[in-house]
């Protein structure tokens, strides 16, 4: 039960599919969570049940609490916790800001997350030999920016037991030096190794994102994750890898009442066959938290070098070909399994091979087993080729890109293969195709940040000020718009969030800048200066977090 309040005194952007500078109402209530009419003052004054409590925009646009697609709460929020790698230009650098840590924090394992090899002037990651630089008397472990791997001292190799005898496991990468001896790089389904004995273990179903943790660093991880993602004015989510780590965080979150948005889960395929097992063919959950669907992985990380990119080949020594985390076979068993039992897939796919053996896979399931209305997705979805975006809306799949990536590693991209490398992530070619334009963080890849992931894929402007691709891969100002809240609401199956609507929840963001008109250069440096949940205010600019409400 929240109380009345009426707000007006700025532009109220409803985000209605079809026009979104139409209907600019005076006001609008909200009641007992929900929007309960919208118009003139005095009309939603009337409609409600009690004297009102009124909120001056004072000249901020309302708009509904964004949605992002796919995200990563409680990996976004190790990473702010761990040493933040992510500015950093040289491999001296990184050892600079880890010793600082470890100097911090004798004893303790040292964390950093970020880093990225085609951004550092060394062009390489960093080795266990310069990571023995920060300590050898601590473990070190640093993600790569993707999150699809870490670069490890000497002392962190040891204690996971990774030497010369270490197999490498299918869809997984151990770099080593000429005598087999493994020199600190692990990536992808290797990732495995890092997470201890008791660890949550993945297999090759994905990047094993999880680190030896206990149940206190995993709630407080997941709080700021979650706070950084509401401070960014997003209300809605969906988390793109659940596995029992995950999944025990969501839930201890709500049991405290601390779940503070809506969480749509795709859970890891390594957990398909246990949810055939339960009979979990249909939706399940409630308005804050639901099983939504079975996150796949085709393929590795464009950012790191790990994706299949086909004829594009990458990336020289000592980095391999990028690789296929299943075998086409086992690839498609999985999508026709889950898409039998009535279960969504999001399957990351980048390069042009491996979004094609998931189309095939889709469009074979679909055959099989007619289900209509049962979307699938592409996560990410790098470098489809015009036939392949066809495909996609003729099968009515969805791709799930970030578009900011395309401004941080535009230029590494473009200067590694040229135009081709430039059109990642054409969000202009989906929305000429009539596929849906869905804008999302990956966060921790990208930092949450809606209006400026908009401002990414309008303007496809990289770091160093250049256009990558063509200007017909640049999406429309609406698009891009409701990309960050009507489209992948509708993806995740709401009519009831990502636009302001009567009986629609109260979702809601407060911006200093009204989207729809302002100059596109200022929606990338956009403010969010409140973000209500339910109809009450859980974050603002000026107080951070609300304080959790007992007995709600
Ligand atoms: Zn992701």
């Amino acid at each position: 039960m929240t109380d009345p309040v009426v707000f007006q005194g700025g532009p109220i952007r409803l985000m209605q599919e079809d026009d979104l500078a139409a209907d600019m109402p005076d006001a609008l209530l909200v009641e007992d969570g929900l929007i309960r009419a919208i118009g003139t003052f005095d009309d939603v004054r009337r409609a409600a049940t009690g004297a009102p409590r009124q909120v001056d925009l004072d000249g901020r646009t309302l708009l509904p609490g964004f949605v992002d697609a796919h995200t990563h709460t409680l990996l976004h929020g190790s990473g702010l916790e761990w040493v933040d790698l992510s500015d950093v230009k040289t491999v001296d650098d990184i050892v600079d800001r880890l010793s600082r840590r470890a100097a911090e924090r004798p004893g303790s394992p040292v964390h950093g997350y970020g880093y990225d090899q085609s951004l550092l002037q060394d062009r390489r990651h960093p080795s266990a030999r310069d990571l023995d630089r920060v300590t050898t008397t601590q473990r070190v472990q640093i993600q790569h920016a993707s999150g699809h791997g870490y670069a490890l001292n000497t002392n962190a190799l040891r204690d996971f037991g990774i030497t010369a005898q270490t197999p490498t496991p299918t869809g997984g990468r151990i770099d080593r030096d000429d005598r087999g001896e493994p020199t600190g790089v692990v990536f992808d389904a290797a990732c495995d190794l890092l997470t201890g004995p008791e660890g949550v273990k993945v297999s090759n179903h994905g990047p094993n994102f999880h680190l030896p943790s206990n149940d206190d660093d995993v709630s407080r991880m997941f709080e700021l994750g979650q706070t950084s993602l509401l401070a960014a004015g997003i209300t809605t989510i969906c988390d793109a890898q659940v596995t029992e780590l995950e999944m025990a965080a969501y839930l201890q979150a709500r049991d405290s009442g601390r779940l503070r948005m809506r969480a749509h889960l795709m859970l890891l395929s390594n957990k398909l066959e246990h949810l055939k097992a339960l009979g979990l063919t249909s939706r399940l959950g409630d308005d804050f938290l639901e099983l939504y669907g079975v996150k796949v992985y085709a393929d590795g990380s464009v950012i790191a070098r790990t994706a299949y990119l086909g004829a594009h080949g990458c990336c020289g020594d000592p980095t391999p070909s990028g690789y296929l985390y299943h075998e086409p076979a086992e690839l498609q068993q999985l999508i026709t399994t889950a898409h039998a039992m009535g279960l969504r897939t999001g399957t990351h796919a980048q390069g042009d091979v491996p979004i094609g053996l998931v189309l095939d896979a889709i469009e074979r399931a679909r055959a099989t087993h007619p289900r209509p209305g049962l979307v699938h997705r592409i996560e990410h979805c790098g470098f489809p080729t015009d036939q392949q975006v066809g495909a996609m809306a003729r099968l009515g799949v969805v791709p799930v890109p970030q578009p900011m990536q395309v401004h941080l590693y535009g230029d590494s991209l473009i200067e590694e293969f040229g135009d081709w490398g430039g059109s990642f992530y054409p969000y202009g070619t989906f929305e000429q195709a009539g596929v849906p334009v869905v804008i999302s963080s990956d966060a921790p890849v990208t930092s949450p940040g809606p209006l400026r992931a908009a401002w990414a894929a309008i303007s496809r402007q990289t770091a160093a000020g250049d256009v990558a691709g063509s200007p017909r891969q640049q999406a429309s100002r609406p698009a891009a718009l409701r990309g960050i809240t009507a489209a992948p609401a509708k993806l995740l199956g709401r009519s009831d969030v990502g636009r302001l609507v009567a009986g629609g929840q109260a979702d809601l963001v407060l911006a200093d800048t009204d989207p729809v008109t302002c100059a596109l250069d200022d929606l990338a440096t956009a403010v969010v200066t409140e973000t209500w949940l339910a109809g009450s205010p859980v974050w603002s600019q000026t107080s951070g977090l609300a304080p959790v409400l007992t007995g709600s």
